[in-house]
């Protein structure tokens, strides 16, 4: 039961990683703080549809 998901970041809406979740055990948006590259600092990164 895991699915593939995009991370986006917040700032500028780059999406910088995929990663998988597990579905039943995280049911809301994850939001990760995670290393931009293109504005190089970390800032926060969240799940896209
Ligand atoms: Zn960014």
């Amino acid at each position: 039961m895991r699915v593939n998901v995009t991370l986006e970041c917040t700032e500028c809406k780059e999406r910088n990683y995929l990663t998988s979740k597990n579905k039943r055990n995280n049911t809301e948006r994850l939001e990760v703080k995670k290393y931009c590259p293109r504005e190089r600092k970390v800032t926060l990164h969240r799940e896209t549809k």
